[in-house]
């Protein structure tokens, strides 16, 4: 039985994120100190996590995406990847990650199923790197990034503008995708940064892309792609494309067919909303599997139509990190 909204919506992909942990500290997405981060009883453990993923896919929600925090700081996460494949649970899983840890581990990553990975990168500067993230591992990033482009994974490259910081890096980022066959991907910055504190000043995606097309002027829309999140666009010559996110202004809400799971369990159906339902306590409570579905069934079926009426039906400020809802 597929889950589909009352929009009409199918929802087949599930993003999850594993941990609210990170080792670097994005300026817009955590504060650098005074993180609660959440007790280790309070995060869903594996054999949780597995046993939601088994209930997703009989509502047919097939694509998995693994993010967090920093999914590989996460003990155990290889082992929990190579059991849903072991179980034949989902086929395959796509990764965010930052890249920083992942280099000792890209054999087994593919070995156990991924199938795509989304490298978040803000600058090409080691200073500005360590200024936007806290920690000085620009170069481990580039040495993952190469790994991965090695062994053919595909590989997207998601970048943050923040205004006033790395807008200058448009341009060379982009360029990444000059020679190399993959997708460098802008997104407007977002108010989830952990701080009670909501910028007024954001850049757009009308002005990246204004910025874009003023040094690519070869650069021509792709048609959008129906559940994506990005309008992508080629450059004549170039191997890869980029794409432009509009998280901010959130332009494909239309096309929605995602859920969110947070490292506590939380079921988010749309990611500026409130919280739809405590997982984690129906796993803990004696809850069947059937219950659990229609718990599913129920919260999907109230899925906001779009992300302005989601913040709007909140009642709070959004002050929370990205890190504790997966991004
Ligand atoms: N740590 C991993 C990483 O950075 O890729 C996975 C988790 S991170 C929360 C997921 C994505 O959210 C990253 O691409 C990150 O750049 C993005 N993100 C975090 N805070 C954001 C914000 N305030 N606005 C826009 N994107 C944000
Ligand atoms: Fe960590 Fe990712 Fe947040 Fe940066 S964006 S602090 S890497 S969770």
């Amino acid at each position: 039985m597929a889950l589909i909204d009352s929009h009409g919506r199918t929802i087949n992909y599930v993003r999850l994120a594993i941990t609210d942990r990170c080792n670097l500290r994005c300026t817009y997405c955590m504060p650098q100190s005074g993180i609660d981060f959440v007790s280790r009883d309070d995060l869903l453990s594996y054999e949780e996590m597995l046993r939601l993923l088994k209930i997703f896919k009989s509502l047919e929600v097939t694509k998995l995406r693994i993010t967090g925090g920093e999914p590989l700081v996460r003990k155990g996460i290889i082992e929990f990847l190579e059991e849903i494949k072991a179980q034949q649970i989902m086929d395959g899983f796509y990764l965010t990650t930052n890249a920083t840890t992942t280099l000792p581990h890209i054999q087994r990553l593919v070995d156990a199923g991924l199938q795509s990975v989304n490298i978040s990168l803000d600058t090409l500067d080691k200073n500005k790197f360590l200024d936007i993230t806290k920690r000085d591992q620009l170069d481990n990033v580039l040495a993952s990034m190469n790994a991965f482009y090695q062994l053919d994974v595909p590989l997207k490259v998601n970048m943050v503008v923040t205004k006033g910081s790395n807008e200058a890096d448009i341009i060379p980022m982009a360029q990444l995708a000059e020679h190399r066959n993959i997708q460098v991907r802008f997104l407007e910055e977002m108010p989830f940064n952990g701080v009670n504190e909501v910028k007024t000043q954001f850049m757009t995606h009308h002005d990246i892309l204004h910025k874009l097309k003023t040094s690519l002027p070869n650069m021509t829309s792709k048609p959008f792609q129906y559940g994506s999140t990005s309008q992508n666009y080629s450059v004549e010559g170039w191997k890869g494309d980029v794409g432009i996110i509009a998280s901010y202004s959130r332009t494909f809400c239309g096309s929605c067919n995602r859920l969110r799971v947070t490292p506590t369990g939380q079921l988010k159906t749309c990611l500026y909303g409130k919280n739809d339902l405590n997982l984690r306590n129906l796993l803990r409570n004696g809850s069947s599997d059937a219950e659990v579905k229609q718990a599913i069934i129920h919260a999907v079926a109230n899925k906001p139509v779009d992300g302005i009426s989601a913040e709007r039906s909140r009642f709070t400020t959004i002050s929370e990190s990205m890190a504790t809802i997966g991004g």
